[in-house]
């Protein structure tokens, strides 16, 4: 069995920076997020150097991400002092440092800022190249200030940039869908990150769902995913998770962190940790965060926190590692975790039972999903065992 002290040294560790300003909300957005001001913007910066100034970290920072909210509304000054306090700590050498941007916030100024300190990956949030589900989505932006975004990018020669895509629009068709990813293509990004579009309580969707102006369709939701997986791949985009699909070479090495159950860190309001057997929850609300930094965060400031015992993490690394093409190794994970040989064997007829609908392929102790089982995902992560500790 893999002993606890050994396990860091293939543990990748990641930093996560949230920007929680947006100027306006988009009509899906359940996101924690708050109107920028000059004040508030102090405070956060404030807070971040108190927060990042007590980090102290076991190894050196294998990824960063700097997400929102609208990182890009930060000026370039302000990026560049944010991109400074990162760099004081320790960067592994290849670190892979992504940071959003929405189409509207792209300046040359900016990008040379983040170029400068070593960001190497950018992720554009495009959702849709078409005006009226733009507009359907409440986002500000139209085709050509993505196109002009794009340009100023790619001519700034980042190692690596993603173009978040959004499908499942009200009113939108499936060959409205394949236009977008056939644009999105002909961009030539290095990664493509497509999400099914959620209609999540508060939010403007929810209430028009609510009073019977929009409607949810679970079939057409498939039927897009299914011609994303079949699209994207034919293009040279491999897929290599249910949302994710990359050009060789290109997966996302930080969100592969955290489906793998690896470690990170969360700075910022609303920001969550998983470090040193414990996950935690920044409070999502800015003056409680600053509070919290300047008093020194104990367990109750948190908006959530948990101890998490190998039980936890074993499950987790079932339920996010299916999510994966790739699959999850049983015996690598029984081993990482030492489960139980019950749990284990529980596990083992869960799949088989799967793979015996066809929802699972299970040979050499991979396991994987297959197009079906992706497309029921949700509903199989609710029947996975769960270890007999856990169960209600
Ligand atoms: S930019 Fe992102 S975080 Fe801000 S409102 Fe829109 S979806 Fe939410």
């Amino acid at each position: 069995m893999m002993q606890e002290g050994n396990q860091k040294d293939f543990f990748t560790l990641g930093l996560y920076v949230h920007v929680p300003f947006c100027s306006s909300t988009c009509d899906f957005c359940a996101f924690y997020q708050e109107r920028p001001s000059k004040k508030k913007i102090e405070s956060y910066f404030l807070g971040l150097k108190k927060e990042l100034a007590g980090l102290i970290l076991d190894r050196p920072l294998d990824t960063v991400f700097i997400g929102g909210g609208t990182p890009g509304l930060l000026k370039a000054d302000e990026l560049d002092l944010l991109c400074g306090l990162i760099l004081d700590h320790g960067l592994r050498e290849g670190v892979e440092w992504t940071i959003e941007l929405a189409p509207n916030e792209v300046t040359v100024e900016k990008l040379k800022v983040l170029k400068k300190n070593g960001v190497n990956r950018l992720s554009l949030g495009v959702q849709t190249f078409d005006s009226q589900l733009m507009n359907a989505l409440g986002r500000k932006h139209g085709p050509e200030k993505v196109f002009k975004a794009y340009d100023l990018i790619r001519n700034m020669n980042f190692e690596s940039v993603n173009l978040d895509l959004i499908f499942g629009i009200p009113h939108q068709s499936l060959s409205l869908w394949e236009s977008d990813m056939q644009q999105a293509v002909e961009l030539a990004p290095h990664h493509l990150s497509t999400y099914c579009l959620t209609f999540e309580e508060d939010t403007a969707m929810y209430y028009r769902l609510a009073k019977g102006e929009l409607s949810i369709d679970p079939e057409r939701e498939a039927e897009f995913y299914e011609r994303a997986w079949a699209y994207l791949p034919e293009k040279g985009y491999t897929q290599y998770e249910v949302s994710n699909y990359a050009l060789e070479g290109y997966a996302c090495k930080h969100n592969l962190n955290t489906w793998k159950m690896n470690e990170w860190i969360g700075i910022g309001p609303s920001a969550s940790s998983q470090y040193q057997n414990k996950r935690w929850k920044n409070p999502s609300n800015l003056e409680k965060w600053i509070i919290g930094v300047d008093a020194g965060f104990s367990q109750s400031d948190y908006e959530e926190f948990k101890r998490l015992s190998n039980t936890d993490l074993a499950e987790d690394a079932v339920l996010f590692g299916l999510r994966m093409n790739q699959g999850i190794n049983l015996n690598a994970i029984g081993e990482r975790f030492q489960i139980s040989n019950k749990y284990f064997d529980d596990l083992s007829h869960f799949f088989e039972m799967l793979s015996n609908e066809g929802l699972a392929n299970y040979s050499n102790d991979m396991i994987s999903l297959t197009s079906e089982g992706r497309i029921r995902a949700d509903a199989i992560a609710t029947e996975i065992p769960v270890q007999e500790e856990h169960r209600a």
